[in-house]
């Protein structure tokens, strides 16, 4: 079961603290969201189950975190001057301006103009003196300084192809027509990886790619049967492609791109290269005599090789909206009363397990469960909470709504006989057990 639309979502984010509007108090900025208390753990276990299993699962990986502030002549040499752009037309009679392939139907042809050009790229001033020309664009990609420090990592890392260099971080776009809550907006994440492979090799790596990312969707429990793959037209690719496939994942506005797996050939680090003469490229660079560095690797004759380019692309936001829509469910009770469920991999819960004392006000029960509470989170697998507020029936319905996997119980018996009793979100089953044996079971419960 999913959510049965988008509203349902964007509610249960913002009541429980995933998700809200940023700058909401003066007016709000379109495309621009801010994760609260929730979200930043969830969003934050997304990004480490990627990093772990892109980077420390293997052993032919790298990481970076490089600027967000991008040199203009890297976007000028990766071709984002010229073409990320988007076709605009405006509407003579609502007055709104929109992507030419996202024309809304109450908008009559012949009330709009003739498409025009778009750079989606934001541009900031560098340095005290606003004069237009120093200037740094805030990176539409966080593809790109990974190519620009294609020759720092082999240099120091010693790597060779087939080899990867993966980065998390923000990028930005000024999307005309931000929208579907975090579908679409202005200022997001990526999780990328370049993978490097030797010229003839890149078709089988694309493949690769395209199973091992499948995969790793389904274990974050987004199903199967919710994606599909669609092989990117040929007049459709973007520049730099030989050929792409996106993960379509059934969104509630629907069917729409979760994550992009482009074959971008040699055409990054050979834009970016000196010497592109010597290289023996593939594919159309524009020539470039700024770089002061060779962006290749030797091969054994003396000759270059540049290497072509596997690169999965994934929106932390997309991913993130995918997981909620996936996880979201409602049941109906016996006794005829609903409940909301999130059923989250308990690897991504934001919460990993709450303890909740029967009483608020008992000195006794408090200060048990807050010794408990200590224990689990020196665990380090997460965020454990102390749930004091009294309401036991009110605490488990607030943690099956945000996914916590259990919530355990401190009662007299506790005091009396060591023992807590532990639900679980999925089957509301409650068992009693002894305290010395809770750390092993919250374990489990994480697994
Ligand atoms: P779209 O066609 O939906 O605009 P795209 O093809 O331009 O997406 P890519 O350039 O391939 O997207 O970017 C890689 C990934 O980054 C996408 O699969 C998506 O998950 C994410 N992404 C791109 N643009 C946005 C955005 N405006 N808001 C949120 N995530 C985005």
């Amino acid at each position: 079961m999913t959510a049965k639309n988008m509203d349902e979502l964007v509610a249960l984010c913002k009541r429980r603290g995933f998700i809200f509007q940023s700058n909401e108090i003066y007016g709000g900025i379109q495309g621009v969201y801010d994760f609260g208390p929730l979200g930043v753990e969830l969003k934050n276990n997304l990004k480490d189950s990627w990093w772990s299993s892109i980077v420390y699962d293997r052993d032919d990986v790298e990481g970076i975190d490089a600027s967000i502030l991008t040199h203009p002549e890297v976007l000028k040499y990766s071709g984002h001057e010229d073409t990320f752009t988007d076709p605009l037309v405006d509407c003579k009679s609502c007055g709104e301006r929109f992507r030419a392939d996202q024309i809304p139907d109450y908008c009559k042809d012949e009330d709009l103009t003739e498409p025009r050009q778009f750079n989606l790229m934001f541009k900031t001033n560098i340095g005290p003196v606003d004069d237009g020309d120093s200037f740094a664009y805030l990176r539409p990609e966080t593809a790109q300084q990974i190519f620009t420090n294609f020759k720092n990592i082999t240099d120091s890392t010693s790597r060779k192809p087939p080899f990867g260099i993966a980065q998390i971080g923000k990028a930005f776009r000024n999307e005309i027509t931000p929208r579907n809550f975090i579908f679409r907006v202005r200022e997001f994440e990526q999780m990328e990886l370049e993978f490097f492979v030797l010229p003839g090799e890149d078709e089988k790596w694309h493949e690769y790619w395209i199973e091992q990312r499948l995969k790793w969707w389904e274990e974050q429990g987004v199903k199967k049967e919710s994606i599909e793959l669609l092989n990117v037209e040929k007049h459709e690719l973007a520049h730099y492609s030989k050929a792409t496939v996106d993960l379509m994942y059934k969104f509630p506005h629907g069917l729409e791109e979760l994550e992009g797996i482009a074959n971008r050939t040699d055409f990054d680090l050979g834009s970016h290269s000196k010497n592109q003469n010597e290289l023996n490229l593939q594919s159309n660079t524009k020539e470039n005599k700024r770089s002061n560095s060779k962006l290749a690797i030797q091969n054994e004759d003396k000759t270059w090789s540049v290497p072509y380019v596997i690169e999965p692309s994934a929106g932390v936001e997309r991913g993130f909206l995918a997981i909620l829509n996936e996880a979201y469910r409602e049941e109906v009770l016996e006794n005829g009363t609903k409940r909301v469920v999130l059923g989250l991999k308990p690897h991504l819960s934001p919460i990993k397990a709450a303890v909740v004392p029967l009483k608020k006000n008992n000195p006794e029960l408090v200060e048990l469960a807050k010794k408990l509470k200590k224990t689990l989170q020196n665990e380090k697998l997460g965020r454990v909470i102390l749930e004091n507020t009294g309401n036991i029936g009110k605490s488990y319905r607030k943690h099956d709504e945000i996914g916590t996997p259990i919530c355990i119980t401190v009662d007299f018996d506790s005091l009396e006989n060591q023992t807590v009793t532990v639900r679980n979100r999925d089957t509301m089953n409650q068992e009693t057990i002894s305290i010395d044996s809770l750390t092993e079971f919250y374990k489990k419960s994480l697994n």
